[in-house]
């Protein structure tokens, strides 16, 4: 195999090359409806593929057009290229606003340093190495990036780890420019080895890009699924499917289980008083709370509009009260930006017990409820305990 590929054109490569891009650019082009929504790294990724394209048809057309419009153009079109490309593979992998000042800044300094290498010295072998040195480095910063960034993922650093491996020949091919000589059609072993690693990071670029895509899409469909938006707790169906586990399995032990169930008071009135995106704000900071509360074993979710349910596995009445005593002290402590004299409470209602055969979740959650309704009646601002000897609330304020 190895033999195979050191006999291949370089110029036979350049044309798979050229071709490769524009057939890719044609296939994304038919892809990008779909792609625009879901974010604006297609916008770059067209181009990116069309500039890589003319840049090869330049580098091919050397001996038909100008040196200056095949070498310096030529070889700038590939660096932008391969910098647009990037772009792309940066904004799919950056959660947020992707920081694009980094590669900016290796992009002209490539460009500079070619630019100027080319006006000081115009030798073919040194434009060779310095061009692979900056598409190296251009190319080589999102596969960093995708291989050591902290939330990465499995497949990202695959993909990081692929294109490195393909992208290191472009050293070696420096390295035998500056000390052997060489010219960018000239057919040598290092030479088709790196056009074929090209080759190879076309074919292998466009599936990996819609995969990174389909990834990050799959990724924010799995928490929109599963999330409150506005609280970030368990959606109320993720919820129950995760607390009838957990009921079950402390059921089957002979566990304490504990329902905490909180409804804020007189919401109503400050979405009225302060507008709803105030009162999203309060949402927000209360899913903040109930987080910073519980232990990671415990299961939390909005359960409704301004209801919340706390499901504490291996815990009694006396824990799922200081649980609720620590998020009302939470609340209390909180202070909401432009609204110093705003303050919030809660009615909490506990449902404790071990479960035994006939219980299930539901009624506990249902118990834990009443207990709420009972703290509602009995004056709000208060936590009312379930009790099971006599079917009814009783207040532990
Ligand atoms: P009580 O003390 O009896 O619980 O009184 P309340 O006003 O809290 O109870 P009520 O059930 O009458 O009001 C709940 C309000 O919660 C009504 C609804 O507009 C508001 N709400 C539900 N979901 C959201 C939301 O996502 N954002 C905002 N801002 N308000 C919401
Ligand atoms: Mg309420
Ligand atoms: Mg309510």
């Amino acid at each position: 195999m190895f033999d195979a590929v050191s006999h291949l054109d370089v110029r036979t490569l350049m044309v798979v090359l050229l071709w490769g891009n524009v057939l890719s650019a044609i296939l994304f082009l038919a892809y990008y409806g779909t792609v625009s929504r879901r974010g604006n790294s297609g916008v770059i990724y067209l181009p990116a593929k069309c500039i890589q394209a003319l840049a090869y048809l330049l580098l091919l057309s050397r001996e038909h057009v100008p040196d200056s419009l095949s070498v310096i153009l030529g070889n700038c079109l590939l660096m932008l290229g391969f910098y647009l490309e990037a772009l792309t593979m940066l904004s799919v992998i950056e959660e947020l606003r992707p920081n694009f000042l980094p590669l900016t800044v290796i992009l002209m300094m490539c460009i500079a340093g070619f630019v100027a290498s080319e006006h000081i010295y115009p030798n073919s072998s040194l434009r060779v190495a310095v061009s692979s040195v900056c598409v190296f480095m251009i190319v080589i910063f999102p596969n960093l990036r995708m291989m050591v960034s902290r939330n990465t993922t499995k497949f990202k650093r695959l993909v990081g780890v692929f294109y490195t491996l393909l992208l290191v020949v472009l050293l070696p091919r420096a390295y035998v420019a500056i000390t052997g000589g060489l010219s960018i059609l000239t057919n040598s072993h290092i030479q088709t080895f790196t056009f074929m690693a090209m080759v190879l990071i076309l074919l292998f670029g466009l599936p990996a890009y819609l995969l990174l895509i389909k990834e990050k899409s799959d990724q924010m469909l799995c928490v929109m699924a599963t999330t409150d938006y506005l609280t970030g707790l368990a959606n109320r169906y993720v919820f129950l499917e995760a607390a009838e586990r957990t009921f079950e399995r402390c059921r089957i032990a002979s566990q304490s289980i504990a329902v905490i169930f909180f409804d804020v008071d007189f919401f109503k009135n400050i979405n009225d008083t302060y507008g709803h995106a105030f009162g999203d704000v309060v949402l927000t900071q209360l899913g903040r709370i109930i987080r910073e509360s519980i232990r990671p074993s415990d299961l939390s979710s909005r359960y409704g509009g301004e209801e919340f349910v706390i499901l504490l596995p291996d815990a009694g009445g006396e824990t799922a009260g200081k649980v609720a005593q620590r998020i009302r002290d939470a609340i209390a402590q909180t202070v909401f930006p432009g609204h110093a004299d705003f303050s919030l409470t809660i009615s909490v209602g506990i449902k404790d017990g071990v479960p035994e055969k006939g219980d299930s979740l539901a009624l506990f959650i249902g118990q834990a409820d009443t207990a709420m309704y009972s703290a509602k009646r009995s004056g709000r601002d208060k936590v009312v305990e379930f009790n099971p000897l006599l079917n009814y609330a009783c207040d532990i304020n």
